[in-house]
Order: C-alpha cells, then sequence, then structure tokens
C-alpha cells in the first residue's frame, strides 16, 4: 500500500480536481487533498482514519448512504454475468429493461421512453436535442431556444453550462452558447419588492418570462428548464404558486417544460418528485445523482408521450434516432439503479425524507433563525440552507473577501461535519443522506451551530 504522501503528491501533480483554484492547490496554499477511504451510513472516512459526517450526501446524491452491501453485491453479480453490452439497434438487458418500465411507471408527467446517459450535464445536453429534434420534426425549425433561470445549475458541457445560470460557470469559457436565454430566479427573500406576497412575486415572475418570449417571439422559443427546487444556485424552494404561474405562460405559447429532477428526484424534497411536490406536468424529465445513490455513473432524459409521439410518427421520414452514447445504458448502471430503487422503496425513504426533514427543519431554525447574521433558513425535505447577511434588517451583504460561508464550512469540517459553502453568495448548504436519523440531525445542526459561532 502507498503511504498518503504519495497518494497526495501524485494527485496533485496529475489530477486536474473541477471547481478548485489550481494555483493554491499545486502551491500547497489549501493544503493537500483529502483521501477519502472509506464511508459507512452517513459518515466518510479519510486515510488518515478521520471521520467526518456527510451532511452533503457527496453532491447530493448518495441518498441511501454508503457501505450498502446490497448495492456492492448487485455491481459485481451484474459484472460477474456481462459487464458491458451496447443499447444501439435495439439491444437490451434484463435489469435495463426492468429499470425504464421502472421509471416510467414512476416518473411526473405523462412519461414514455427513457434515454440514457452517465450525469446530469449530458442528460441535460441530450435534452436540448431533443427540443430541436421535437420542433424540427414537427416542422418549427426555428422553435429552438431554451430559457432557463439565474441561478439555475444543470451542469458544465456546453449546452447544459450554458443553461446554469451563474456567470463563473460561463466565464472564460465560452459560454453561454447562443439560443439559451436567462429569466429571474422564483427567490422571494431577495427578489420581492417590498411588502410583495410570494404570490405576487410568483406572478410577477412569470410575468417576467412571458414578456421574455413576447420579445424573443413565440415562435422562437422551445423549451424552459427549471429545477423544481432551485439546488447549487442557493437551495431554494419556489415561492406560493410559482409553478403553476410559470406553467400557464408555458402553455400559452407551446413551450416544452423540462424537470431538471437531478436534485429531487427519488425523494430528495419528500416526495418522489419535486414536480409532484409542486404540482409540474413536465414534457420533459432529467434524473441522475439519486437515481442510482452515486453508487454508478447514471442519468436519464426521460421523454414525455408528446414528444415521443411526434418522434415516432416522423421515424419512417428521418430514419433512425441518431444520438447515443457507448455506455447509454449500462448493464451495471442499470443494475446499481435497481438495487438502490428497491432500498429507497423497501426502507420508505421517501416518506423518511419527509418526516425527518420537518423534524431537520424545525431545529434548523430553532437554532439559526435568531441569529443576527442569519438572513434566511429555508429549505424543503432533506434540501436546507442558511444565508448569511452582515445586517438582517437592510439584507446588507457580508464583504465577499471576507467568505464567511466558506469559512464556516471549513470551521465545521475542522469538527468532521461535511456541509456546503454554496458557489453563489454566503449559503451554507445542507443535503444529508435520505438514511439520517433524527439523532444525527441533532448533530450535524449543533455541529453547524457551534462552527458558526466560532468562526462569526
Ligand atoms: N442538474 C442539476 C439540478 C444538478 O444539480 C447537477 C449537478 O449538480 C446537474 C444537472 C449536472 O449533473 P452532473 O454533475 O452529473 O453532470
Amino acid at each position: 500500500m502507498i503511504d498518503v504522501n504519495t497518494i497526495a503528491e501524485r494527485d496533485r501533480s496529475t489530477v486536474l480536481h473541477p471547481f478548485t483554484q489550481l494555483k493554491d492547490f499545486a502551491t500547497g496554499k489549501i493544503g493537500d487533498p483529502t483521501i477519502v477511504a472509506g464511508g459507512k451510513g452517513i459518515r466518510i472516512e479519510d486515510a488518515q482514519g478521520r471521520s467526518y459526517i456527510d451532511g452533503f450526501a457527496g453532491l447530493y446524491c448518495v441518498n441511501i448512504g454508503y457501505g450498502r452491501t446490497e448495492v456492492a453485491e448487485a455491481i459485481a453479480r451484474q459484472a460477474y454475468k456481462l459487464a458491458y453490452y451496447h443499447t444501439y439497434a435495439a439491444h437490451t438487458t434484463e435489469e435495463l429493461a426492468t429499470l425504464s418500465d421502472r421509471l416510467v411507471r414512476m416518473a411526473p408527467g405523462k412519461a414514455s421512453k427513457v434515454f440514457y446517459g452517465l450525469s446530469g450535464s449530458d442528460a441535460n445536453e441530450t435534452q436540448a436535442k431533443l427540443v430541436w429534434y421535437y420542433n424540427n420534426l414537427r416542422g418549427q425549425p426555428k422553435k429552438k431556444k431554451i430559457i432557463s433561470r439565474e441561478r439555475g445549475y444543470h451542469g458544465c458541457s456546453v449546452i447544459s453550462g450554458s443553461m446554469t445560470g451563474m456567470s463563473f460557470y460561463h466565464d472564460y469559457m465560452g459560454l453561454p452558447f447562443p439560443g439559451i436565454l436567462h429569466t429571474g430566479t422564483p427567490h422571494h427573500y431577495w427578489g420581492a419588492e417590498p411588502g410583495e406576497t410570494q404570490e405576487s412575486f410568483s406572478r410577477r415572475r412569470a410575468a417576467e418570462l412571458e414578456e421574455l418570449i413576447v420579445r424573443e417571439g413565440p415562435e422562437t422559443i422551445g423549451a424552459f428548464i427549471a429545477e423544481p427546487v432551485l439546488g447549487t444556485g442557493g437551495i431554494t424552494p419556489p415561492p406560493a404558486g410559482y409553478w403553476s404561474e410559470i406553467q400557464t405562460v408555458l402553455r400559452r405559447y407551446d413551450v416544452l417544460l423540462i424537470a431538471d429532477e437531478v436534485i429531487c428526484g427519488f425523494g430528495r424534497t419528500g416526495a418522489d418528485f419535486g414536480s409532484t411536490l409542486y404540482g409540474m406536468e413536465p414534457d420533459l424529465v432529467t434524473v441522475a445523482k439519486g437515481l442510482t445513490s452515486g453508487y454508478f455513473p447514471l442519468s436519464g432524459a426521460i421523454v414525455g408521450e408528446r414528444v415521443y409521439a411526434v418522434m415516432e410518427e416522423a421515424a419512417d421520414r428521418v430514419g433512425a434516432f441518431s444520438h447515443g452514447y457507448t455506455y447509454s445504458g449500462h448493464p451495471i448502471a442499470a443494475a446499481a439503479a435497481n438495487a438502490v430503487l428497491d432500498i429507497v422503496e423497501k426502507e420508505r425513504l421517501i416518506g423518511r425524507a419527509r418526516t425527518v426533514g420537518s423534524y431537520f427543519h424545525l431545529r434548523l431554525r430553532e437554532r439559526f433563525a435568531q441569529l443576527e447574521i442569519v438572513g434566511e433558513v429555508r429549505g424543503v425535505g432533506l434540501l436546507g440552507a442558511i444565508e448569511f447577511v452582515a445586517d438582517r434588517q437592510t439584507k446588507r451583504r457580508f464583504d465577499p473577501e471576507l467568505k464567511v460561508g466558506a469559512r464556516i464550512s471549513k470551521a465545521a469540517r475542522d469538527r468532521g461535519l461535511i456541509i456546503r459553502a454554496m458557489p453563489h453568495g454566503d449559503i451554507l448548504g445542507f443535503a444529508p443522506p435520505l438514511v439520517v436519523t433524527e439523532t444525527e440531525i441533532d448533530e450535524i445542526v449543533d455541529m453547524a451551530y457551534r462552527a458558526t459561532k466560532q468562526v462569526m
């Protein structure tokens, strides 16, 4: 076995890490990489034997917790039986057919088919192509623009990265791609006028969306993509009435709705899907993360009846559906997903996320809502956020140089708790595995509170 210093050195000299300040890492300013060596339940362990509660489920994905042997065994069984075959030209496996049947039955909207990829980013890239394909096939080739929201997060590839509504994901990368537009974020705390109710704020955001559609020309707008609960942009549940107002506008202009359920799907919000919770009826649904709880890479672009009917109808005219990856519908990924969804069902993790989630929000508000530096405590299910401000009366933000969120997150980590300083603003994000208990919630909230007091 190689020693930790050699691992750190090899890593530092050869790995290009995502979302890492390259110079600070290269020069050792941000320390050595954390060598993650194992995981069990809601905890991970590093190579030096330090244990951390993972209050963020990896990247909001390890819903069933770490170290589930049922999933490891399902993966191994499939690898022994058939490690790989493709799904081009109508090849399949038992695991994949079983998974697809399951997903089509459980997905929100009128689901018809599932196209498989490996990441949320590539699934959203597929969604964009499906929107373009659909509109080309039905004789509306101009109807291609896609609207997403400021602070939405949809991935990092060319189109999904353009859909992502935070400029630091675009800067120096040549994004956004033309034809991807952004509309206002539905965050009442920051966006509402004084005295404006959630409902009228929602109406205003819907009116802004309508203005954008009309300004661009409805014949040019193909789809609207959104997370039911805004995730990486700040863990922000929608204001009351938002989804009903937005869907009325989309229907008026024949604009498809893509629900990006990459975080919300499979129980994170305490419902099976965020769309179910908020009464959304999407035409296309993106799933990833919780689908395999991170045990194997897998994503899905779930295609609703309305879009699929046009695709099948045009097939005699246009030939084969020419889109797919070597690893679309990978049999090991499908086996992992089936084993994960079995656990989600058997352990009723969606209901758990709802009840333990209520306790979590109660505890979070109890501890944080009264603090002078806390502007808002928010969330739903097992998604939570605390937003820090320098002055809660005027909502003045802290000087970004103070890096308040990052420092609290670091202090929590030093105490053995992983919570995420969200990339936008001074926001601490929580998304523990859905198997978390109330006692563990107490631990998480108390550790986060002590870390906050230590820094501020
Ligand atoms: N969509 C949402 C809502 C996400 O949160 C993410 C990742 O965090 C993605 C898409 C992109 O997924 P991936 O990182 O697997 O490409």
